[in-house]
């Protein structure tokens, strides 16, 4: 028997520097940042940044300043954006060098008149920011009408660049629905949008936008979940980073007409054998994705073997309907994939009602990290 933590995610830092050169290639000669918000989707900011940094990414993108300041003890040359724009003590952005997305005329005044306290040219250069037009999708960043507005003063941006925007960037809505008509309109309106900024670099693909069509590269494409093996687009073919998993903590044979879990939700139809595993709702592995008689579950992999789940999720545990598999292939203490380069991240969240990112970013309040090198097995 091995002995290991109930419950890790590996992370195979080898593939996810891959992912980023491939997506770097792809899109060169535009520069490709690095999107590591909520701890780079679970996986861990301090596993992540060095990794992405390695293959050469120099620009990250964060959440919160919160987040900032992590990746810059990470990363002390990387340009660091901060999305979700000023929050907290504006000094902590000079302090950290981290740049504000500016989404709003109110932002931006405060972040000029931020810059104008400081008494040195020199310390105004290395206060940079973003500013965000919404082009569609009704979240963060300025409309349509205050762009102009702010593309006719001549003392923020187009001017005197008091404000010290470095970029200009906006975001899809449904990129990683490529047929969607909004995908055009809004990779229009940032063509429109760059018109009133000429001076400045443009930013506007996510993971699936990169593969919506090369116009909608512009300058500076920021993917994250397709450089953690998630899928964003039917065309993207990235390599599988992260492998969860959880060990079998008993093995039970149940006969044919009984139920198992909580609800009685499944009733076994034949006599069955079945692998109890330490993981669950409380892990972040979703309640939504246990089976029923009326609707069947997710499944997990034991030895490259694919077993269903029985009945539903608990807080701590899964039990898995392993009847079928060769009995020598599932021991007590073996770990179990509950997604990984088996079992896709999509299917699970799929059987969940919900998406690969919500997955990722939940499984990691206990999974134990661990970091693996390319190749190499789990176990
Ligand atoms: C999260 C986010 C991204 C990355 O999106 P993915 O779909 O994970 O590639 C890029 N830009 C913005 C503004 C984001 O919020």
């Amino acid at each position: 028997m091995t002995f290991g933590p109930p419950l890790r995610m590996q992370i195979n830092v080898a593939a996810l520097a891959g992912n980023w050169r491939l997506l770097a290639e792809k899109t060169g000669p535009a520069t490709c940042a690095g999107v590591v918000k909520a701890d780079a989707y679970g996986l861990g900011v301090e596993i992540a940044v060095p990794a992405l940094a390695g293959a050469g990414c120099a620009t990250f993108f964060v959440a919160t300043p919160a987040e900032g300041i992590e990746v810059r003890a990470l990363a002390p040359d990387a340009a660091i954006y901060v999305l979700d724009g000023l929050l907290g003590a504006i000094a902590d952005y000079a302090t950290h060098q981290l740049r504000p997305v500016l989404g709003s005329p109110d932002a931006l005044t405060a972040w000029c008149a931020f810059r104008d306290t400081l008494n040195s040219d020199a310390g105004r250069h290395n206060l940079v920011a973003a500013l965000h037009v919404d082009t569609g999708m009704n979240r963060l960043g300025l409309t349509m009408a205050e762009a102009i507005a702010i593309a006719a003063e001549t003392d923020t941006v187009n001017g005197a660049n008091r404000a010290g925007i470095g970029l200009l960037m906006s975001h899809f809505a449904c990129a990683d629905t490529p047929n969607h008509p909004l995908n055009l309109s809004q990779i229009d309106r940032f063509a429109a949008v760059r018109g009133l900024f000429p001076a400045l670099p443009g930013s506007l693909a996510n993971s699936a936008g990169i593969f919506l069509r090369p116009e909608a590269h512009h300058d500076q494409v920021r993917p994250g979940i397709a450089l953690y093996g998630g899928a964003s687009h039917p065309a993207a073919t990235l390599a599988n980073v992260v492998s969860a998993q959880a060990r079998i903590v008993q093995i039970r044979s149940a006969p044919s007409g009984e139920s198992v879990g909580y609800g009685a939700t499944q009733f076994l139809k034949r006599d069955s054998r079945l692998a109890i595993v330490a993981a669950g709702y409380g892990d972040g592995y979703p309640r939504a994705a246990g089976s029923g008689d009326d609707r069947p579950g997710a499944s997990v992999a034991i030895g490259g073997h694919i077993a269903p789940l029985a009945g539903r999720v608990s807080m701590d545990l899964i039990a898995v309907n392993v009847t079928d598999l060769p009995e020598n292939a599932v021991q007590v203490g073996a770990y179990a994939e509950l997604f990984g380069p088996t079992i896709a991240i999509d299917d699970v969240a799929r059987h969940a009602g919900t998406i690969g990112y919500e997955l990722l970013t939940n499984l990691s309040r206990r999974a134990v990290r661990e970091v693996i090198a390319e190749g190499e097995n789990a176990q």
